[in-house]
């Protein structure tokens, strides 16, 4: 059985320990054991980055850039090994795995324009010969802390731009599909970014509490539940910490009468039903305005009942299994609680078994009509391929449901009517809205982050919004009495190393 261990200061490290059992979602099988990190193991860690800290953030950023450059050759090399690793202990199909790498990926083309996004801000003579120049600097060892759902994505949502920030960087993947994290370390090896500025330790809540405490760890990005983020933050922030923490949601998908029905269903479908819901941005309502529940029913019922659930290696699934045996129980028991509070289940997935994959944590996709806010099906975060829809009468009700809910991660409406789109656009209360896009994760280049109970701090992941959280700005107010004078220089200027 595969030993699934750290990975400090350029080397896979395989200190016995607690461990974690991991397992192949699709059997049931267990495929390894992932050590769970000690306090100390994570002070190596931390002392490893701690080491490589200066001598990569006195690195040119056209020579860290080169690295990125390297980087995303080898991911794209790789995507299809590194998609499988994913499916293997996540249980998502290949291709929505091969997406979540390239998701990846695009973060890294960001991060390779990183002597661009650097580049300071200067201003002459804002007294008699005196100049004022602002530059960003590397904080230091930034930790991440990382869900299952993304095991390639969400990492890379962060350590490749704090990594081409000059930052080093402890990863604390989830102890559920640890593999994936071991790929990226020997892959930043290979690119050329010198050992100790990228390290991965498994773990679980000691090592969270030991990154969150170490007065080492300058920074740390968590993404996640709302009840870890929530005292991952404070934590962190009491420590002195900069920290951001992306956590729970619960997103709506606002279906008005003049949408165009068919490309909501298929939405609707993708979104609610894609990678089994496990997503952060996944739909688990439609809200179904002005009397159009009964035709959205009509379209959509056939389709749920028509998912293919599979193991996700097999091309033809369109679902794989969720991602433990706990989980599946926790989602079942939701669709219960939903039936037990009268909300109408029109497709029950619940008890699905597949020849073959008995053992495997399958469930056919579950939709519920009439539910209503006091439902614990609505209130709360199932993360399974459970859709809720409600019924309301008018517009104003539907922006009224998705501004009273605790999250506000995402939110979409589907219409053709543009005056509806922009009202909802100015006035939903969330990070991230989808006008007739039902899954509206922004681009690389803008950057992820929630509202309300889906987020902790004040600054979004990735993009601008990732440069400015993994750097400290300084600025310097200078005056010369006498300019310097070096004579001509007759050698072409070069830049980098
Ligand atoms: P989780 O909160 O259980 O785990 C996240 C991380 O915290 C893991 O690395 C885990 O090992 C660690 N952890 C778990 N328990 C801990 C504890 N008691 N103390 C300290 N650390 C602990 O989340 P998950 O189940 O892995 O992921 C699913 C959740 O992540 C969902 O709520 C989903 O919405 C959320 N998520 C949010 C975003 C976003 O960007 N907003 C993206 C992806 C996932």
């Amino acid at each position: 059985m595969a030993v699934i261990g750290h990975y400090i200061g350029g080397k896979s490290v395989t200190t016995a320990g607690r461990t974690a059992p991991v397992f192949d979602p699709a059997t049931g099988a267990q495929t390894g054991e992932a050590l769970l990190a000690s306090t100390a193991t994570v002070g190596e860690a931390v002392a490893a980055a701690a080491a490589a800290f200066p001598g990569w953030a006195d690195t040119p950023t056209l020579t860290r850039a080169r690295v990125m450059f390297k980087f995303k050759a080898l991911l794209e090399r790789d995507i299809d090994a590194l998609a499988e690793a994913i499916t293997r202990e996540h249980g998502k199909t290949f291709e929505d795995a091969k997406g979540e790498v390239t998701r990846g990926i695009e973060v890294v083309e960001f991060a390779c324009g990183i002597p661009h996004l650097l580049r300071g801000d200067f201003t002459e003579q804002v007294a008699r010969g005196v100049d004022v120049f602002s530059a960003r600097h590397p904080l230091g060892v930034v930790a991440g802390i990382t869900p299952f759902n993304f095991p390639v994505m969400v990492p890379m949502w962060m350590f490749p731009v704090a990594i081409a920030c000059g930052n080093s960087f402890v990863l604390k993947p989830s102890e559920k599909d640890p593999t994936p994290s071991l790929m990226l370390a020997e892959l930043l090896a290979e690119a050329g970014l010198p050992a100790g500025v990228f390290n991965v330790v498994q773990g679980d809540k000691e090592a969270v509490d030991a990154l969150l405490t170490h007065p080492d760890v300058a920074a740390v990005s968590f993404v996640g539940s709302t009840a870890i983020g929530e005292y991952v933050y404070k934590t962190a922030a009491a420590h002195g910490k900069r920290a951001q923490a992306l956590c729970g949601a619960k997103n709506h998908l606002v279906v008005m009468p003049d949408a165009d029905l068919d490309k909501t269903v298929d939405a609707l479908m993708g979104a609610g039903y894609g990678s089994a819901g496990e997503r952060c941005m996944a739909v688990s309502v439609a809200v179904a305005v002005g009397g159009v529940g009964d035709a959205l029913l009509d379209k959509l019922v056939p389709k749920v009942r028509a998912l293919k659930v599979g193991p996700g290696l097999d091309r033809d699934s369109e679902m794989g299994p969720l991602v433990t045996k706990e989980h599946l129980a926790k989602v079942s028991g939701y669709v219960d609680a939903g039936v037990a509070e009268g909300a109408k289940l029109v497709v029950d997935g619940r008890g699905l078994k597949l020849q073959g994959y008995e053992d495997g944590y399958f469930i056919g996709g579950c939709l519920f009509d009439d539910v209503t806010p006091d439902m614990k099906i609505y209130k709360d975060e199932i993360f399974g391929p459970v859709l809720s829809v409600v019924r309301v009468d008018s517009f104003a009700e539907a922006l009224q449901l998705v501004n009273d809910h605790e999250y506000g991660n995402g939110a979409a409406i589907f219409t053709r009517d543009g005056d509806s789109a922009r009202t909802f656009d100015r006035d939903a209360k969330a990070g991230m809205i989808g006008i007739n896009v039902p899954i509206p994760v922004p681009v690389a280049f803008h950057s992820f982050g929630g509202w309300k109970r889906s987020v902790f701090g004040d600054r979004n992941v990735y993009g601008m919004e990732g440069v400015g959280f993994y750097t400290k700005m300084k600025t310097t107010t200078a005056r010369w009495p006498t300019g310097i004078r070096e004579g001509a220089q007759f050698v072409m200027p070069t830049t980098g190393n």
